[in-house]
């Protein structure tokens, strides 16, 4: 999607006259997430002020404060840790421009005025940390912008902007809170954050925002999958930025190629518009595929749907001409919201889906908390823990949670079997790592099935298809087993590079080594397959990997009949689709599994183009 900043006044001269007064342009690269132009003036989302809901403590509770303060320190060393590590990727003078400020807010964090005055807030005052930092930091902030003496005023004010700031961290990092609000975002901005989570990436309305750039955030997180659902222009990784750029300046975020460029010349932006309408004719070019169908060169039929994040996205799917929903994430019902949803509200908005898709099925998959997806909502309710444990990603994730949380899983599968009776439903299980595992969720399944029938609620006469997520290594190399338990695997590319390569998915550090195409992610990804076509059980993809068309001819090679992915990717996955057939697919599946160099797979799908392959 491409975005203009939007024209109360005339852009084009907004944009000139900004670009005039403006500082040298600079160029930053990060990592392509959501493909489009944006340009647009920053709108920088780090100034929010912390909230800070005051609160008294009883002595009894001043360890357990002292605690969580000495935790919030913790987390907001390792966040300016790995910002300042990551200064290397920048031209030497943005380096020397941030380097000395992060060193300061470092500093602050030690054994600092600020952090002793908060702990003795702590012990002495009786109030929260929260309360403690906000007040050290206001009250230290204060002194230096009155000292005496000094002639240097801009720096005292920039010495006590910096003191604020690092309480403002402290105090995000000790309340969870949302990082920030959007409630002040312009139409037409250009975001600009050092991180998003991804409940903050599900508050943002696509229709008011022109791009996203962010400092930190890998390519197949659960944020850049959100951004791309929505179809946002937007970079993430790039370093530096949020430090770089004030409210206000103009951006140029380029979420083809992964670029940004802070205060662009003339001709960049002249560039951009070009590349804004170009993008704009391909989409429309693609729109046209909309009603032909996945078939290849010699009569095989392809299944492509969509994943949905987002009911806002029922609009999109529509338009992309997806044949159903192959992943439904639930996990939108359970965030931004202070308490959990319960039977009815989730009946609700599954039938709301069901209706949409008119006949065409969809696949809802329970709750997957854990890893990055944290939900306050379940905190709040006792349901889960804070995370505090150092890998979450390997802990209470998935289908682990909810077996221990049995009342979720039955609220949720009771919501899905009711909204079976208006239409095909699939119910899909998140982090299967054991055949026990679905055991235990099928026998939930058909029990709250049977309670359901007892209550005389209108479920699908056939009780539908229960399949699991193939995700983890440990699921995928037991696919033989577990294919004699499930009724269909949808495999989830995303975490199964994480798990297999080790690698967090969602961090910007080792994001270069986050391969989707590594050969044991693809070995992986044909011994699942193979273990669900010996039994002609159905098996989908619907991780990333799906969406991109030049990894189709692979996966139709492997034996893959069926892709999920975001719905503006299935235009161009549909062309792929329509250029192949299914003998030199597999026979260049056949080429690619024998080689176990990652660079030579991924040569070979840029090398050669999928028109070289049409029959
Ligand atoms: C996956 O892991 O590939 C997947 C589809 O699930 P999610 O991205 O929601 O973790
Ligand atoms: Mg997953």
């Amino acid at each position: 999607m491409n975005r203009t900043s939007p024209a109360p006044d005339d852009p084009a001269a907004r944009e000139r006259s900004a670009a005039e007064r403006s500082a040298a342009e600079r160029s930053f690269t990060g990592i392509a997430v959501s493909p489009g132009v944006a340009i647009g003036p920053m709108f920088g989302a780090v100034e929010a002020p912390a909230e800070v809901v005051r609160a008294r403590i009883h002595a009894t509770d001043i360890t357990a404060e002292t605690s969580r303060l000495e935790a919030a320190i913790a987390q907001s060393r390792k966040q300016l840790v790995k910002l300042r590590t990551r200064l290397g990727v920048l031209p030497e003078d943005s380096q020397a421009e941030i380097a000395p400020l992060l060193d300061a807010y470092l500093q602050m964090i030690g054994p600092s005025r600020l952090v002793r005055g908060a702990k003795k807030r702590i012990t002495e005052g009786l109030v929260s940390a929260e309360t403690a930092v906000f007040d050290e930091s206001e009250s230290l902030a204060e002194q230096i912008q009155s000292m005496a003496g000094d002639g240097d005023r801009a720096g005292r004010r920039r010495r006590a902007e910096e003191v604020r700031e690092i309480g403002r961290r402290l105090i995000r990092n000790l309340t969870r809170a949302p990082f920030r609000s959007f409630a002040g975002l312009p139409a037409g901005a250009v975001l600009v954050a050092e991180f998003l989570r991804p409940a903050d990436a599900a508050l943002l309305d696509p229709a008011r925002l022109a791009g996203v750039a962010t400092d930190d955030g890998g390519a197949d997180g659960h944020t850049a999958v959100m951004l791309r659902a929505l179809g946002v222009p937007a970079v993430l990784g790039v370093a530096g930025l949020s430090e770089m750029a004030k409210p206000g300046d103009m951006l140029v975020v380029d979420g083809s190629e992964g670029t940004v460029v802070l205060h662009p010349t003339a001709a960049t932006l002249a560039n951009a518009r070009r590349q804004v309408t170009a993008f704009a004719r391909e989409q429309q070019r693609l729109g046209k595929l909309r009603r032909l169908p996945a078939v290849t060169t010699d009569g095989e039929e392809v299944e492509l749907q969509a994943n949905l994040e987002l009911p806002a996205e029922l609009p999109l799917i529509a338009q992309a001409g997806a044949a159903g929903i192959g992943l439904l994430r639930s996990e939108f019902m359970f965030m931004n919201r202070e308490t959990v949803p319960d039977e009815d509200d989730q009946y609700d908005i599954y039938r709301t889906v069901v209706e949409a898709m008119e006949g065409d099925p969809v696949t809802i998959r329970v709750l997957d908390w854990g890893g990055e997806k944290d939900i306050e909502a379940l905190q709040s309710a006792g349901i889960v823990p804070v995370i505090t444990d150092p890998n979450p990603a390997l802990g209470l994730r998935g289908i682990r949670m909810l077996l221990r949380q049995p009342e979720l899983l039955e609220t949720q599968f009771a919501a899905i079997l009711r909204a079976s009776a208006h239409g095909p439903v699939r119910a899909l299980l998140p982090m299967v790592t054991t055949v026990d595992e679905v055991k235990a969720a099928r026998e939930i399944y058909d029990r709250v099935a049977r309670r359901l029938r007892r209550r005389g609620e209108r479920i699908a006469e056939k009780l539908p298809p229960l399949g699991i997520m193939i995700e983890t290594p440990g699921a995928a190399l037991s696919a033989d087993a577990l294919a004699l338990e499930a009724d269909f695997f949808a495999i989830g590319t995303n975490d199964l590079t994480m798990y297999t390569l080790a690698v967090d998915r969602a961090d910007t550090e080792v994001a270069d080594l986050y391969d989707p195409l590594h050969p044991s992610v693809l070995r992986l990804i044909q011994f699942a397959t193979e273990a669900a076509l010996r039994l002609r059980m159905p098996v989908s993809v619907c991780g990333e990997m799906a969406s991109n068309p030049l990894v189709t001819r692979l996966l139709l090679g492997i034996g893959l009949r069926s892709f999920s992915m975001h719905a503006s990717a299935i235009p161009r996955v549909k062309q792929a689709v329509r250029a192949l057939n299914i003998d030199d697919c597999a026979r260049f599946a056949r080429k690619v599994m024998e080689q176990s160099d990652p660079a030579a797979i991924r040569q070979m799908m840029l090398g050669e183009p999928e028109s070289a392959s049409a029959a």
